[in-house]
């Protein structure tokens, strides 16, 4: 068995539906298929949630009347009979006199506001569901609300997921497509909840761990992992291998082509994950699994939002049990530290949740001194294979970013991740410098310009 999820964009219009409908019968294999919302609807969900908690009742009408229009034109075009519109209108009408109702809620929580933006993935399956059944497939709409679970922290429940999902799929043997929603789940109080933006690619890789599938594919609208921010750098190119590790230091570090979590799943279960393209099926994509391509230096990826964090030892050099006091304080207010550099007398370090920032300094104040903190930093992060490079990536970087000022840098943790800590403002400039530097300079210098 296979999952394959469809991103915002794969399902965005009525005609990419169809396409998807030929691309999940075109192979035998049975499939379970993952949707997200159509492209758009959550940022247009979550700003109705926000004039919702305004109270700005005028502006939520004229934002459900907006979307509900645009899913009125969808249905129109996306079936082909009388019967199947019929179907389409009854699933919008349902979907969206629930999304009125939602709104008149006061005072209106986080629970009603994951309620709303858990629609967007309700309405996109059973859309498509009622499409597949219209057309003949044989095809069945399995909720994700009742076998999804995170617990208390929001993480995954893995085991309870496999529990769940496989009595589900025992009832159903005669089915060959399953269709199911991305992102959305129930916390343990039983509320809807989610994976958080992007989660769709979360779930996939969750139901594909879960169910021990022979593979995971993630269909977006572009050709696989990139080398480098195709929205941001020139010259981009698609690799084509990259082990489980390379995949998850990339999505952890901002390639937004994967949820960061995506590959921990799969990964626990050693199910390989590909990287397809909807608008173009017969590109080869990306394949995540043990193997690497044996190029040194795989990809750059830049994580945004970033604040440093400097604190000095106030009272003695060579003090142990320092770092304990600062990691202690870090694990309390659960706050993940990213990037890690230290001297003598000092440790710097990066948060990406500033949640508990004014908790933690604070506390780390009470036995060090603390600069003032940055905020508004980027990290920027290079992967690969380094122990296989001659000339050195340090050096490599170092000449790229001569004139880019570098806030921090970290190298040596592991020889697959190399990075570096910059202010926002030059995030263009240094992705576009060490995108020249390290994967154009050699054929450059050979007088070669073309891709590698
Ligand atoms: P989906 O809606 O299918 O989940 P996303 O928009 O979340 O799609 O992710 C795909 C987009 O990720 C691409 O269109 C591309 O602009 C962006 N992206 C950012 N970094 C990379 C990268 N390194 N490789 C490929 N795509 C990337
Ligand atoms: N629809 C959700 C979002 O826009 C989940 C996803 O697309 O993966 O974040
Ligand atoms: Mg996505």
């Amino acid at each position: 068995m296979q999952v394959w999820k469809f991103g915002g964009t794969s399902v965005g219009k009525p005609e990419r539906m169809h396409s998807i409908r030929q691309l999940i019968t075109s192979t035998e294999t049975r499939k379970i298929v993952v949707l997200s919302a159509l492209s758009g609807t959550t940022n247009a969900l979550i700003s109705i949630g926000e004039a919702a908690k305004a109270n700005d009742e005028a502006e939520v009408n004229r934002q459900i009347d907006a979307l509900k229009s645009h899913y009125d034109e969808f249905i129109q075009d996306l079936y082909q009979t009388d019967t199947g519109l019929a179907k389409g209108t009854e699933i919008v009408e349902k979907e969206f006199s629930f999304i009125r109702s939602l709104v008149q809620i006061k005072p209106f929580t986080s629970k009603q506001e994951k309620e709303l933006v858990a629609e967007g993935e309700l309405l996109s399956t059973q859309m498509f569901e009622a499409y597949l059944v219209e057309q003949g497939e044989n095809s069945i709409l399995l909720p994700a609300l009742e076998f999804m679970r995170i617990d208390t922290e929001g993480e995954p429940e893995l085991q309870t997921i496999e529990e769940l999902l496989t009595s589900i799929l025992e009832q159903h043997p005669d089915k060959q497509l399953i269709i199911t929603q991305g992102f959305i789940c129930r916390n343990p109080r039983g509320e809807v909840d989610n994976l958080k933006r992007g989660g769709s690619d979360y779930t996939a890789s969750l139901i594909g761990g879960a169910i021990r599938a022979e593979e995971i594919q993630i269909w977006t609208d572009i050709d696989g992992m990139h080398n480098n921010d195709p929205r941001i750098v020139k010259r981009t190119f698609p690799i084509r291998e990259l082990t489980f590790e390379e995949a998850a230091e990339l999505a952890y570090f901002g390639a937004k082509i994967l949820h960061p979590s995506t590959i921990t799943p799969a990964k626990m279960r050693g199910v390989p994950v590909r990287l397809k393209n909807t608008m173009q099926p017969e590109a080869p994509g990306t394949l995540i699994a043990n193997n690497s391509s044996d190029r040194e230096i795989k990809a750059i990826a830049a994580k945004d939002n970033i604040t440093a964090i400097y604190i000095h030892s106030t009272r003695m050099l060579n003090a142990y049990g320092f770092l304990r006091r600062v990691f202690e304080i870090f694990e309390k207010y659960k706050t993940p530290v990213d990037m890690i550099t230290t001297s003598e007398v000092s440790v710097s370090v990066t948060i990406d949740n500033n949640t508990n920032l004014d908790a933690i300094t604070a506390e780390l104040r009470e036995f060090a001194d603390l600069e003032e903190h940055d905020t508004d930093q980027t990290i920027i992060c290079i992967v690969g294979n380094f122990s296989a490079d001659k000339e050195g990536v340090a050096h490599k970087v170092l000449d790229a970013m001569k004139h880019i000022p570098i806030r921090m840098i970290s190298y040596g943790a592991s020889e697959h991740n190399l990075s570096i800590l910059i202010h926002a403002k030059q995030k263009a400039e240094a992705l576009n410098v060490l995108n020249e530097r390290l994967f154009y300079y050699e054929d450059a210098m050979k007088g070669i310009f073309t891709a590698p």
